[in-house]
Parts: C-alpha cells; structure tokens; sequence
C-alpha cells in the first residue's frame, strides 16, 4: 500500500483515508483504498471466449487511467495505446501482445525521454468506475460495459489520443497475422 501512496504524493495528490476515490470519484467510504480492492477482487464470471478476452484488457486499462497518480508517467502511454488499438483498431487484444507492446514504448520513450501525458482533471476521468465493474461483473453484459466504461475514459483522456494513435500506428506491423479484429458493433 505505501508504494501506491508515495506515487502519488509525488505527483502532488495527498491519499486520503476515508470518502470517495478521489482519483475516479467512485462513491466508497474507504477512498482509493477501496477502489483498489474493489477492481482487485473482482472474478469476471463471463466465459473467456475470443469476443469477451479484450475486456479483460480494458478494465486494467480503464483502471490505470483513472487513476495515474499511483502509476509510473510511461504507463499511461501504454494502457492508452492498448485501448487505442483495442477500441479504435478493434484488435482483439491476447495475452502475447502486452510484452510486445511494452517493447514498442520501451523503444519510443528512448527518442521522447520526457514526454509526459497530462491526465485528465482529477474525477473528471470518466462516469464510469470500479463500482460499476462490480456490479456487471456477473453479468452476461459485462462485456459490453467494461467497452462502455473504457471508451468514457478514452474519450476523457483526448489530449493524449494523437500520441496513443501515433504509438498504435507504429506498432501494428508488430502484430502477429494470426490476431483477429473484432467486428464492428464494439
Ligand atoms: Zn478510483
């Protein structure tokens, strides 16, 4: 727990013990302590078949972006590439491709070595939250809801979308051919 809170008073946010997330706005009583838990001990009951898999991307990214204060700088870089490329290019994400993309902006923040994305204001990050995951986690829609909570953090973080499709551009000849595109309609 002190890892998260020293990360984020390094970037000038003081965690507060107890009242909402103040990173997403989550409606908790126990602060971003709550919200961590929360995404942490939440089991996705839906079937890990090819449509549902990138979903399961998505909220780890959707997480991260809500709440950058706790994250190193580069990895917003990489959760909004990968949405960029899930959500945009309807890449259906797999396990291969993190380490993958990693490399890619492992190689890019050697020519940019102090880029810096600037988050969106703190709780403006999105209407959708943790709570929300919780709560379709066992349903048949979860899918479709974690697309939904993805693209209102995408959309939040705009100002950071033209790096995301410059570092999504570079990185799809990397892709192997035998990854599918979802159809549209996600
Ligand atoms: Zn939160």
């Amino acid at each position: 727990m002190q890892d998260y809170l020293d990360q984020a008073a390094k970037n000038g946010v003081v965690i507060l013990p107890n009242g909402r997330c103040q990173c997403c706005g989550a409606d908790y009583e126990r602060g971003i302590a709550e919200c961590i838990d929360t995404f942490n001990s939440i089991e996705l009951v839906q079937a890990q078949t090819i449509e549902n898999l990138p979903a399961r991307f998505l909220r780890v990214d959707a997480h991260a972006l809500q709440h950058p204060e706790i994250h190193g700088r580069w990895s917003n870089h990489f959760h909004l590439t990968r949405l960029h490329l899930i959500l945009k290019k309807n890449i259906v994400w797999n396990y291969k491709l993190s380490p993958l993309l990693s490399k890619h902006i492992n190689a890019y923040k050697l020519t940019r070595p102090d880029e810096y994305l600037i988050p969106p204001p703190l709780m403006r990050r999105g209407n959708m939250t943790s709570l929300d995951i919780l709560k379709a986690s066992q349903s048949v829609e979860c899918s479709e809801l974690i697309f939904a909570w993805a693209n209102e953090v995408y959309e939040a973080w705009n100002a950071g979308a033209g790096v995301a499709a410059y570092l999504a551009d570079g990185f799809r000849p990397s892709i192997p051919s035998g990854v599918r595109h979802l159809d549209a309609g996600h």
